[in-house]
């Protein structure tokens, strides 16, 4: 088998993901009758998602038997160690050399939730709230589930002549059979930034359509045409006014709501007295210490990014390291880019619509060795000790769901699925959610 788990790196972050083994077998999913016959294979395993989520026993996903016709939403996810998922259907072959396939299939519509809270032991499992629970091998079966699902909701035509497309490739690629036009899934960088100042300070933002106290790193996407580090400063600047310089990259990690890339980095800025907020987007940006956080994390003042995401992965990261994250050589120094800051006046803040985050089930434990000292190590506690989120009018979606609001619930409201446009610029966006790593910029896209 060919299975390439991630290797962080020395001083990479470690995110839930990594350590996943899998085998997309690119050159059998090619085959066109591939999908089934490791449909009909005794011992494959189904992922079933339901909106965006997928069912939960434990800590670990549940997996079902493939049973019945191929379903046409059914797509190859690749092949595992049997040994590695959890006692099931497949539990006879358990042990054996030969890897198992994972199939995901896909119902359009979230689960019923009075049907699953019926179902004993039966909770559901969104990405985002239960990422940092998850095994490696779970979260980054979910993690590839819900992009491709995502891909294939937003494909169904030909984007050259309209065409319904016809899925190919064990449900990787989706070719016209008008004008033979191919597309392939999509993925969109975006860069996400944990800004520090020469005292060791972090630079974190609030946007206006998120809860009040909730505070994250900066991200944005790389537009056509740009390279990360230019996007990465751009947008810095843009929403927090500061120009940075050492910039470095700390991992990246899928963010599939629908298709993000997201690449994580620190960067210094040259100048911390200006950093204010955009006015449009951002609502405050504040610097913190260490020790500032922690109390306000723990006082409830601040409320941190979720804790699957790379954003509280760069957050943490700092928040881990005594001393100041080491600046690159000099001769790898990326020179700062200068942008012009696009000026925009203040508008009124969007009424929060976000539900209630429900506090996961048990506090992430660090993922990896701390060299803090005693302090530090403290302060880590403190910030790992952050409360449900109070909002203020406590309500909840229609659908019971606490994961997702609900679609269009306020006028300029972002969506929290697909692309979105913006009610005054008319720019295309999308909006990953109140949990995503930070709010996102949508270049103009299309002809
Ligand atoms: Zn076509």
């Amino acid at each position: 088998m060919h299975m390439h788990p991630r290797d962080p790196g020395e001083g990479l972050l470690v995110l839930p993901q990594d350590g996943a083994r899998i085998d997309r077998l690119d050159a059998q999913r090619k085959r066109p009758e591939w999908l089934s016959e490791i449909w009909s294979t005794p011992g494959t395993r189904v992922l079933r998602l339901h909106g965006r989520r997928a069912r939960l026993s434990g800590n670990r996903l549940e997996y079902e038997e493939a049973t019945g016709p191929l379903p046409e939403s059914a797509v190859a996810l690749g092949a595992v160690d049997p040994a590695e998922l959890p006692d099931g259907v497949a539990s006879n072959r358990r042990g054996a050399a030969a890897p198992v396939h994972v199939v995901t299939v896909a119902h359009p519509k979230p689960a019923d939730d009075a049907a699953a809270a019926g179902t004993t032991g039966t909770t559901w499992a969104d990405l985002a709230f239960a990422g940092s629970q998850l095994t490696p091998l779970d979260a980054a079966l979910l993690t590839q589930a819900l992009a491709i699902t995502a891909w294939h909701a937003r494909t169904p035509f030909c984007a050259s002549c309209g065409t319904p497309t016809e899925v190919e490739v064990s449900g990787w690629r989706r070719t016209c059979p008008n004008c033979g036009a191919q597309t392939f899934p999509r993925t969109d960088p975006a860069v996400i930034t944990a800004v520090l100042d020469s005292d060791d300070r972090i630079l974190l933002g609030s946007a206006h359509r998120w809860e009040t106290h909730r505070y994250s790193t900066f991200a944005g996407f790389v537009e056509a045409g740009e390279s990360v580090e230019a996007a990465l400063a751009r947008e810095i600047e843009e929403e927090a006014g500061v120009v940075v310089s050492d910039i470095r990259y700390m991992g990246s990690q899928s963010w599939p709501f629908p298709r993000s890339l997201m690449l994580g980095h620190f960067a210094v800025a040259a100048d911390p007295h200006v950093a204010r907020p955009d006015g449009d987007e951002i609502r405050d940006v504040r610097w913190f210490t260490r020790h500032e956080l922690a109390e306000a994390a723990e006082a409830g003042d601040v409320t941190l990014p979720t804790r699957s995401s790379i954003s509280r992965a760069l957050i943490e990261r700092w928040a881990r390291d005594v001393d100041q994250p080491r600046p690159p050589t000099p001769d790898r120094l990326p020179a700062p880019v200068r942008t012009t800051a696009r000026r925009v006046p203040p508008r009124p803040g969007l009424r929060p619509t976000e539900p209630p985050r429900p506090r996961p089930p048990t506090a992430g434990p660090l993922r990896e060795d701390s060299s803090a000292d005693e302090t530090a190590r403290l302060h880590l506690q403190l910030l790992h000790r952050t409360r449900p989120l109070r909002h203020p009018a406590g309500r909840r979606s229609a659908r019971g769901d606490p994961g997702w609001p609900r679609r269009g619930t306020a006028p300029g409201r972002l969506h929290a699925e697909g692309p979105a446009v913006h009610p005054r610029r008319g720019r295309h966006r999308q909006d990953p959610g109140h949990h995503a790593p930070d709010r996102l910029r949508r270049p103009r896209r299309g002809l």
